[in-house]
This record gives C-alpha cells, structure tokens and sequence, in this order.
C-alpha cells in the first residue's frame, strides 16, 4: 500500500430522504443568485425541478434554469452556460441530475470566472471557481462529492476528465427519493460505474488505508443492493444504500483514482456520445480484470470476501479469479453482458479509441496496476469486442 500519501476532500454531505427541500436553505449561504445545471427530461418530468427552484425561492436566491445538459456533456454547452452564468453575475452553480449535469456544474462553475474556454483549463490549472452545490439523481458517479469533471469535445470525441481543488462541490444533496424514478437501464449502468470505481480504486497503484476503506465499504453495500435496486426500484432502503456506495466510491477515486477501464471507456462514450459511462465500462470490465488478476491476486481474493463469494475450498488462484465470475453473474443480471460490438462501436475506431486513451486518461493509465502500452491495450478492447 501506498505509504506517501496526502487526503483532502472538503465537502460537506447531507444524506437522506427528503433533504432536497432543504435546497434554498444550504444554497442561500453563498448567493442569492443560481444557475441550475441539469438535463433536458428526467429532472423535469419527475418534479424534482420545480421542487429545487421553489426551495430556491422559497429561501430568497434567484435560480436561473439551464437545462440542455447531455448525457456526456460537451464543452459547448458548458462554455454557452458559463456566458449566462457571467452576463447575468450569477453567484453559484446548482448541478441537478446524474454525474452529467453534476460534472458539467462543476465546469461551468470554472469557466464563468474568465471568458476563456474550458477546453484551456486542461493545461492550464484553475485555481478559482463559483461555488457549486451537488444535487444527485443517479448513484452513479460519485460526481456528488469529488472535484472531477469529465466533458467531451465533440469534434475530436476526446473525453478528458480534469478537477481541480477550486472545483470540489462546497455541499452535496444525496436524497434517496429521487433516485426512485431511475429505469432500470440507468439504475444497471450508473450502478455497475460504482463497482468500477471502487475496484479500480482499491486495486490501483494509488490505494491508501482511507481509500480502501471507503472501498470496502462500498464493496459491502454493492452486494445486497445492486440488484435490489435494479429488481425493486421503489426499494428506498435499497435506493439509499446504493447512493451511499455511490458517495464512497466517489471518494475513494478522489483520493486513489481510476484505472485502465475507465481509461479506456472514455473514448468509447467520447465517440459514441450514445453510449452510457457504465455501459461502456460493462463491455470492457471483465477483459480488464482478467488482465489485472494476476498483479492484484490478494486484492481479487479480498474483493470476493467483501462480495460475500464462500471460499469453500478454492485455491487462492480460484478463489481470486471467482471475483470475475461473479461479476460476469451480475452483468447478466442487470443485462448488461454486453460488447463494444453492440454498443456500436465500430471496429476500425478501435486503435483511435487505445490511442485516446493514453492521450486524455494518462493517470488513469498510470494507476492501472498492471503496466499496459498501447498495443496492449488495443488488444483489450478487441477482446471486449
Ligand atoms: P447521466 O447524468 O448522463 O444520466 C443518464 C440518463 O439518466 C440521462 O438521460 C438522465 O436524464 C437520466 N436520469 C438521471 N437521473 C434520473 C432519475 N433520477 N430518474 C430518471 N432518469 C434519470 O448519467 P451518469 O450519472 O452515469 O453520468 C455519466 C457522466 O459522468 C459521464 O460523462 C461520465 O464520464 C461521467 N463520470 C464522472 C465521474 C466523476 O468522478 N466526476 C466518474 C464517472 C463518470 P436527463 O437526460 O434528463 O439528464
Ligand atoms: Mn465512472
């Protein structure tokens, strides 16, 4: 384990059922005036906007409503709400949604502070942004309570993820409740991100005593509660579970980071905008583990354990490689035993999307535990074809 290390996260978390309605109140003691950031069906359809906004009122800040956020947002449209968020002088940035909106709020929150585009902000390092307040709809990401933000540039199908101390959400809202409305497709995908984060966390060269415990734990809820969720989705017990697992997942790669699946996921959803994060982590999960297995034994073992896999006489060899049988279990489950293949991609953007992924996710790269160059990593994603 890592012995050099330091640990920050400032966020402060409001955890529970009902909490969006306390929206105005947390929002009220930074402006008095908020751009809500979000997507263009779910928050409107639900409810959950208008609940947001009349808290918002009710408390005396003025919310401003943007709501052409996609799913993989795109920095046009965080550049085009950053210039209301400046024309207007509005004070803070309310992502509402899925780890979209939330990322894309935490940009925004960036980009409004000078008129320079936020595609620059990846070489050159922010140190101010608007404050920003989280509030999720998806568990997920993780965006709720880490300082990243992953945006896509549309003419190159880059998708980097950036974050910067300035951009940690200075509150996030995590109310189970509105989590309930997630289809089962969203609940699988967003769901299964958790389990990457988490792995790619504990099993990376940067895992730490603070990170693997958030890990554990979040290996600990994911067992009884992914497929509950995906089963049952008026389950709120299931649904709050899940969105804890979610913060700690979040946490635990804001401390220790990701690995090569998420390295090589964000160019697939980067040129196939079409394409949900965590489906595409499902197409390349399993060949990645099995990449992975041999460097990180111990760590598979204890992953099984915490997955709640009986030992029963397994070798250590089997028993580590039982993690990817199980997980091939649960993608089944949740439907998402899936390719790159189905997911659109076509082979020849095969090499594009190994290369991309060195190019936009080096640390991602880095921190995979075992090595891998490009060519290897080719043949990755032709396996998960
Ligand atoms: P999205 O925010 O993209 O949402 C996916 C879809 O689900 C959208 O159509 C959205 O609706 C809908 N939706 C969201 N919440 C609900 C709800 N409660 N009920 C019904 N529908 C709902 O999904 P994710 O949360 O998976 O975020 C993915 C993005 O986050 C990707 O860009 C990914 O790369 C990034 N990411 C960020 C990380 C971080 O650490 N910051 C880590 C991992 C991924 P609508 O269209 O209305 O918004
Ligand atoms: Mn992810």
């Amino acid at each position: 384990m890592n012995n050099v290390f330091g640990v920050y996260n400032p966020v402060k978390i409001h955890f529970g059922r009902g909490l969006i309605a306390e929206t105005g109140r947390i929002a009220k003691k930074y402006s008095d005036s908020a751009l809500i950031a979000t997507g263009k069906n779910s928050m409107q359809k639900t409810g959950t906007l208008d609940r947001v906004t009349k808290s918002l009122k009710d408390a005396g800040v003025k919310p401003v409503v943007y709501d052409k956020i996609t799913p993989n947002p795109t920095i046009k449209e965080i550049d085009e709400a950053a210039e209301i968020v400046r024309k207007n002088n509005i004070g803070m940035i309310i992502g509402l949604g899925g780890g979209s909106p939330l990322d894309a709020a935490k940009a925004i929150a960036v980009a409004a502070k000078d008129n320079i585009p936020v595609w620059n902000y990846l070489k050159t390092p922010a140190d101010k942004a608007l404050p920003v307040i989280t509030i999720v709809s998806t568990s997920g990401t993780g965006s709720e309570v880490n300082r990243y933000s992953v945006m896509t540039n549309p003419e190159t199908g880059e998708k980097p993820g950036f974050g910067y101390e300035c951009m940690y959400p200075k509150e996030a809202v995590i109310d189970p409740e509105i989590m309930a409305s997630m289809p089962p497709y969203v609940t699988a995908t967003t769901g299964f991100d958790v389990f990457v984060h988490a792995l790619e966390a504990f099993t990376g060269k940067a895992i730490n005593a603070f990170s693997s415990a958030y890990c554990m734990q979040a290996f600990y809820l994911l067992k009884d509660n992914l497929l509950k969720a995906y089963n049952e989705p008026d389950n709120l017990d299931a649904r709050g579970n899940m969105a804890l697992a979610s913060a700690l997942a979040g946490l635990a790669i804001d401390i220790s980071g990701v690995g090569i699946i998420h390295a090589l996921e964000h160019p697939v959803s980067g040129n196939y905008p079409s394409v949900a994060h965590g489906a595409g982590l499902a197409a390349l999960a399993v060949a990645s583990m099995k990449y992975n297995l041999e460097s990180r034994k111990r760590d598979f073992m204890l992953i099984a354990h915490h997955y709640g896999i009986k030992r029963a006489g397994k070798s250590d060899d089997e028993y580590a490689a039982s993690l990817i049988e199980k997980i091939k279990e649960v993608l089944a489950a949740l439907k998402l035993n899936i390719t790159l293949k189905y997911l659109g991609v076509e082979k020849d953007k095969l090499a594009k999307i190994s290369k991309e992924a060195f190019m936009t996710m080096g640390f991602a790269v880095q921190n995979n535990p075992a090595p891998i160059d490009e060519k290897e990593a080719l043949r990755l994603l032709e396996s998960s074809y």
